[in-house]
């Protein structure tokens, strides 16, 4: 299962089960926050004037990340690499 559809199946499970269900809200919040982050996303590529060189840039958090970096240091946000984009 993708994280996407995973996503999917805790929203429905969530819409069909609304207050009758034993999971608090809060973990599946969390639930839901996590597992957007294993989403591949593709990073932004900026100049990085500390470094002196282009660097990927986190979409979610704008962190400056080491180039080839596979998540986020700072967030957790998981990067397409560089062979799959
Ligand atoms: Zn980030």
């Amino acid at each position: 299962m993708k994280p996407s559809e995973a996503i999917e199946n805790i929203e429905y499970t969530r819409r069909w089960m609304g207050c009758e269900s034993d999971f608090s809200e809060e973990a599946l919040d969390m639930a839901i926050f996590a597992l957007e982050k294993q989403i591949p996303q593709k990073p932004e590529m900026i100049w990085d004037t500390t470094f002196g060189k282009t660097r990927p840039h986190c979409l979610v958090c704008g962190a400056s990340n080491p180039t080839g970096a596979n998540y986020c240091w700072n967030c957790g946000q998981r990067f397409i690499s560089e062979e799959e984009s």
